[in-house]
């Protein structure tokens, strides 16, 4: 009888606190035939520390392609094979992508065993509004690519979010203040769930501030996450122009002609036209 084939188990890990590792993902991982990580060495401490003794190999950006080709022959004759990464959940900024297209072509199954994931954690306690996000993953390493991004996402209706090193958050912040308007609200996550986690909600120049002055807002891991524009109200009352156009065209037509032609020409909204239009008459009666 032809072996039944393994699967494939996406499993995400903790991104600083150890414990936020979840009984799955544990479990399946003492019950895989083997471990795939980003790094074995960094990944020992985890499996240690949950005594999983399950083998281990090393699948990198290096090895990637080669390594996914083996590894999806190996499922096919039946061997189970969990993928982890240095921290988080697998694929997203980290390896595993081209495994798990692989998988999928090949008509495996794969399951993803969620948990910890840095941008999710740090959505979660920006106080932005996150109901709808865009997330750009690391930026380009020179300041001039990361103003022409920024540029690109002055108009997005949503909160944008990405991932900053130590090296670079200095500068990235410095390039975000040149591109947002003052008072543009930002959010910064760091060290989530680790000693030092802080995450603070600011203005853009109150947030430039604190990453100038203070040399602990430029260690460890960030997440940045930026507001959308707020969008521009439009305002409940007519301008001096607007209203002396309704004004003239009353005189001369009827007020839904009036009404509709001033919409054109103003390009105020109907229903304040209208609004205004119904004060003047009932002032006009009086
Ligand atoms: N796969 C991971 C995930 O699910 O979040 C992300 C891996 S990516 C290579 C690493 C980046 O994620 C860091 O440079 C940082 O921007 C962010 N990150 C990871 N852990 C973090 C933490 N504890 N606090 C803040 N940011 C973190």
């Amino acid at each position: 009888m032809p072996q039944a084939q393994g699967s494939l188990y996406v499993i995400a890990t903790p991104i600083g606190n150890l414990a936020d590792f979840s009984l799955r993902a544990i479990e399946t991982l003492k019950d895989v035939d083997l471990i795939c990580a980003e790094d074995t060495r960094h990944a020992r401490t985890l499996l240690q520390h949950y005594g999983i003794s399950t083998h281990c190999s090393s699948l990198h950006q290096h090895n990637e392609q080669h390594a996914s080709e083996g590894l999806i022959e190996k499922i096919k004759q039946g061997t189970s094979i969990a993928i982890i990464s240095d921290a988080g959940t697998p694929l997203i900024s980290d390896p595993g992508m081209p495994l798990v297209a692989l998988a999928h072509s090949a008509g495996i199954k794969v399951s993803p065993i969620p948990g910890a994931c840095a941008l999710i954690a740090a959505l979660s306690a920006s106080g932005l509004a996150v109901s709808n996000f865009s997330f750009l993953g690391f930026l380009p390493r020179t300041s001039s690519s990361r103003q022409t991004l920024f540029k690109e996402q002055l108009n997005t209706p949503h909160t944008w979010v990405f991932y900053e090193s130590c090296h670079r958050i200095a500068a990235c912040i410095e390039d975000l203040s040149c591109i947002l308007p003052a008072g543009h609200e930002v959010s910064i996550a760091r060290e989530i769930t680790k000693l030092h986690e802080t995450i603070i909600k600011s203005s853009i120049e109150e947030m430039l501030l604190l990453v100038n002055e203070d040399s602990n807002m430029r260690r460890g891991e960030f997440v940045v996450m930026v507001s959308p524009k707020p969008i521009e109200k439009k305002p409940d009352t007519l301008n001096e122009q607007q209203l002396k156009t309704l004004k003239c065209l009353l005189k001369e037509c009827s007020m839904k002609t009036a009404v509709s032609l001033a919409v054109e020409i103003t390009g105020a909204r109907k229903k304040l036209l209208y609004q205004t239009a119904l004060e003047l008459s009932e002032h006009n009666q009086a």
